[in-house]
């Protein structure tokens, strides 16, 4: 990688989307850390804070956890030193408010958001992206029961970690997701859009192939940095 400045990506989509799965191949291939806002409110859960089950009666109801709450805890987490080359954020923003506070912290040190690749995928494939995840309890690595099995059925490939269903990929969880990010999240294609940093990925596509269109479209991106 070219680049001597920070590089924030951002991956912009409805659950189920992928985003999560590519930032996981791409952090690796791009030296850039994964931030994901959701793993962050389930390690806290795990960890049983005040932050974990405050955000746990959000999350049941597949709501968004209050903005303030949010940012605090992604900002946090990106001023850690393996950030220090820059992040993928996987999941946040997911408001205009955050998009804002993340616009704000980036100035204050001099940087900016590089590119927001959105992930396009239709409903109905999400639904099922959704309903048959599985994630490793131990490592956060993710699974789909038919798309992306793993090699022993409900053990992780990566450390052996027993995999789980997330309780809020139940069918009726799901919809209220899908629903809240079309009311609240999908306005930030908008607000990126015009800033010239989008650009669309049709997330449909077999995992590997989304992954070469992401790495060609971030390329160049990170060539101007
Ligand atoms: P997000 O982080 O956007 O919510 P995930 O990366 O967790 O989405 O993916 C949701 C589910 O879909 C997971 O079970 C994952 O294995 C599966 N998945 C991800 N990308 C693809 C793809 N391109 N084709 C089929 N299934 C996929
Ligand atoms: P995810 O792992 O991205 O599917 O997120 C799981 C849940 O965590 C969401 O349904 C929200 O309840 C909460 N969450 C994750 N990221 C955010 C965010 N940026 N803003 C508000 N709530 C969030």
């Amino acid at each position: 990688m070219a680049s001597t400045h920070p590089v924030y990506l951002l991956f912009i989509g409805p659950p189920g989307a992928g985003k999560g799965t590519q930032a996981a191949m791409l952090e690796k291939e791009l030296g850039l850390k994964q931030v994901s806002s959701g793993d962050l409110f389930r390690e806290n859960l795990k960890n049983q804070t005040e932050l974990g089950v405050l955000a746990k009666s959000y999350m049941d109801r597949g709501e968004l956890v209050p903005d303030a709450l949010t940012i605090r805890m992604v900002q946090d987490r990106m001023q850690r030193p393996d950030c220090a080359r820059g992040a993928i954020l996987d999941g946040f923003p997911r408001t205009l408010q955050q998009a804002s506070a993340l616009d704000a912290m980036l100035a204050a040190q001099g940087s900016q958001i590089s590119l927001a690749p959105v992930l396009t995928v239709d409903d109905d494939e999400l639904i099922a992206r959704l309903t048959g995840r599985r994630v490793c309890r131990n490592c956060g690595a993710t699974y789909h029961v038919q798309f992306n099995p793993p090699r022993s059925e409900g053990v992780c490939d990566a450390c052996g970690g027993e995999l789980y269903q997330r309780s809020d990929d139940s069918p009726e969880t799901v919809h209220n997701r899908l629903y809240v990010y079309y009311k609240q999240t999908s306005p930030l294609i908008g607000y990126y859009y015009a800033h010239g940093l989008t650009t669309f990925i049709d997330g449909s596509q077999a995992i590997e192939v989304v992954r070469q269109a992401l790495l060609d479209a971030i390329q160049p991106a990170l060539a101007v940095q």
